[in-house]
């Protein structure tokens, strides 16, 4: 185990039920660290004595109240935090898209976001300790793909909203950092490969990537976000990072 140091710190992380989440879930317990871990559905580790998995919902401010509270008594400080929770469907162009469709997207990826961020600031300044929040963004922050309207904006902004979180709370020993985590082979890129080309025209491109398995892994991006939260020598400035390529 590379990250022997980490045992016993305490983790939030949302969107643990599948996907991405629930393989750093794994990883993270793995190493030994404590869990605060929430989805809608059941998050994929269970509770236990060092485990607190909740369902719901990361729009639900009083319920996400409710799980801090929870972790603060059973575990005090929690040391890093991953808002990671985020959705991609429908995917469609704009002028395909409703208003409807496009909410739900700002409100899960961008709103979800800032209410977990926000119950972490909240948290920090409470027990005076400090931490690092990072906030799973996307290649398409940075990079238009036509028929992610919804997603490329919500995840853009999560990179702003994190770089004003940063300056804000640095006096508080507070890092805060967007990850770009890489394509990981979830629910996520199966929606896109079932995507017809006519509303996403990069859709080969992705196909391609399951046909080579050419994927980052999610115990390679939670050792990652391990590495930058908790090891000095891993530690950067920047405040939006892009994961290489686990392949590359
Ligand atoms: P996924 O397989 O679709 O899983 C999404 C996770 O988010 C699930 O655990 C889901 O659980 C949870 N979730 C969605 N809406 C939620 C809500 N309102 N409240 C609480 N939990 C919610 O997606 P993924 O591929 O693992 O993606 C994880 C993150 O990585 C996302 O932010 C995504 O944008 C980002 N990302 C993924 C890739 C990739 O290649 N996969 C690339 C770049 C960035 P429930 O349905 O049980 O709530």
């Amino acid at each position: 185990m590379s990250h022997p140091d980490v045992s016993g710190r305490v983790v939030f992380l949302s969107g643990a039920s599948r996907g991405l989440g629930a393989g750093m879930a794994r990883r993270f317990k793995e190493h030994g660290l404590r869990l605060v871990l929430c989805s809608r559905s059941a998050p994929a580790v269970g509770e236990g004595a060092d485990v607190i998995a909740r369902r719901l919902d990361v729009r639900d401010e009083q319920a996400m109240d409710e799980l801090i509270g929870e972790a603060e008594g059973r575990f005090g400080a929690i040391d890093l935090w991953v808002n990671n929770a985020g959705v991609l469907d429908p995917i469609a162009p704009v002028r395909d898209l409703s208003l409807d469709e496009f909410r739900e997207h700002v409100d899960v990826n961008l709103a979800g976001v800032f209410l977990g961020s926000q119950c972490y600031v909240r948290h920090l300044r409470r027990q005076q300790h400090e931490g690092v929040l990072i906030n799973i963004s996307s290649g398409a922050a940075w990079k238009p793909y036509s028929g992610w309207g919804a997603y490329c904006a919500s995840k853009a902004a999560v990179e702003r909203l994190t770089q004003v979180i940063a300056q804000e709370e640095e006096s508080i020993g507070l890092r805060a950092h967007s990850v770009a985590p890489g394509v990981i082979d979830t629910d996520m890129q199966a929606l896109i490969r079932a995507t017809s080309a006519d509303r996403f025209p990069d859709v080969s491109r992705f196909v391609d990537l399951k046909r080579r398995n050419d994927f980052n892994s999610p115990r390679f991006v939670a050792d990652a976000l391990l590495d930058l939260a908790f090891d000095p020598s891993q530690r950067t400035s920047e405040v939006a990072l892009r994961l290489p390529d686990e392949s590359s």
